[in-house]
């Protein structure tokens, strides 16, 4: 059958002839502030500026000490979901450092945060219910909303008119539940959604909230407690993942109220019908909760990389989105323009990804960066260079 998948590859030479064309890199090291890359059959170091290892965890001798401990106590997995025989000491020890952590009752953990969010949705919302959805929020939350019955209703990214708009028409409507659910900050801009402007309506037409804190929780509010700490506010549900800056390894988790996280428990397909994590990632979990806890150090020094880099960068001319999270996104409008830069920052020794539709908007192609504990003074200043040079080749910066 020689024309079995032809309608494939039409499809796929129009995603490379649109200049959307995704490829990878094989790194061949830990994932680090320098890494090691195969590029033309040898391998090159290069300072990362695209990982999400804010904290610069994901080699961190502690937790991969943890790992190894684990492995050798507990085993390689579990071969089991959870609530047939899949539950260890270590399980139940990371739900409750969670909890803990976070100001919450209790926590369950999910295969990855992706899971989380897909398998949160559908067990406390029927059709007599309605969420309201940030139009920007995370691919997950998207799907999971699909996966319930509530009534659907999104608003405008941060645009607390808008979603008091929406919070009316649910109310009207007659919602037994509302559900407001937000990004606690929006990956692809660095902007932090408005929590206490959101709690505030949230209380005011008695909805709920729930807030996916995957790119805050670890360094972002007091001892890294997430968006909704550095907001004051409480969020009724988090989701959360332990493939960012507690370790970069996988994992996901909802921390709630009892009743909720109980709900989850009996009736949430991805934690039902899923393996549950291997004990070595669920130890070394634990103790990037606990270098995440103590660690205003790390925290400190991913701050000051995040200020250096763009003073360094707005000095030299190029557009960046204002803000004060790690995520630090330059602004090239066009896909190419972000693909070829991505390519010579490489060869010039610094890893960056470009951005583009449909991750983006059409023609608000980036450069997204992202800072990182790992990475010293120096390395900034090495990017910041490579950057001015390649900035310059393409007449992006004079
Ligand atoms: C990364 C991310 C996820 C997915 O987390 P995984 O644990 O990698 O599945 C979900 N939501 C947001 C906002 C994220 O940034």
């Amino acid at each position: 059958m020689p024309d079995a998948f032809s309608d494939i590859a039409a499809e796929l030479e129009q995603i490379r002839n649109a200049n959307l064309w995704k490829t990878e890199r094989n790194i061949i090291s830990p994932q680090a502030g320098y890494v090691k890359v195969e590029a033309q059959g040898s391998a090159r170091e290069v300072v990362n500026l695209c990982a999400n290892n804010y904290l610069g965890l994901a080699d961190h001798p502690g937790l991969i000490a943890a790992a190894h401990k684990a492995l050798d106590d507990h085993g390689l997995g579990m071969a089991s979901v959870r609530f047939i025989c899949g539950t260890s000491d270590l399980h139940k020890k990371l739900e409750a450092r969670i909890a803990n952590y976070l100001g919450h009752e209790d926590a369950i953990l999910f295969a990855a945060c992706f899971d989380a969010n897909g398998g949160v949705f559908e067990p406390l919302l029927g059709d007599r219910d309605a969420v309201i959805s940030d139009q920007l929020n995370h691919a997950s939350i998207i799907d999971g909303i699909r996966l319930c019955k509530a009534v659907r209703y999104r608003f405008a990214n941060g645009d607390m008119k808008d979603l008091e708009k929406q919070l009316q028409a649910a109310r009207s409507a007659g919602a037994r539940r509302i559900l407001v659910v937000t990004d606690g900050v929006f990956s692809m801009d660095g902007y932090f959604a408005r929590l206490g402007e959101i709690r505030a309506l949230a209380d005011l037409y008695d909805a709920w909230l729930m807030v996916d804190d995957c790119h805050a929780t670890g360094f972002i509010g007091a001892q890294g407690r997430g968006t909704p700490s550095r907001a004051g506010i409480h969020a009724d549900i988090i989701t959360g993942t332990f493939g960012k800056a507690l370790g970069g390894s996988a994992g996901g988790f909802i921390a709630a109220a009892g009743p909720v996280v109980d709900l989850m428990r009996q009736r949430s397909r991805p934690y039902l019908f899923s393996n549950a994590l291997p004990p070595a990632i669920v130890a070394a979990a634990i103790k990037a909760i606990d270098i995440a806890e103590a660690g205003n150090d790390l925290r400190q020094r991913l701050n000051a990389n995040a200020q250096h880099f763009r003073t360094e960068m707005t000095k030299t001319g190029f557009s960046l989105l204002p803000g004060e999270h790690p995520i630090i996104p330059i602004m090239l409008e066009k896909a190419e323009l972000a693909q070829e830069m991505a390519t010579r920052l490489f060869d010039e020794g610094v890893y960056v990804t470009g951005f583009f539709y449909p991750v983006v908007p059409q023609g608000k192609a980036r450069i997204r960066t992202q800072m990182s504990a790992a990475l010293s003074p120096a390395d900034i200043d090495r990017a910041v260079t490579a950057f001015v040079k390649v900035g310059k080749q393409l007449g992006i910066i004079a």
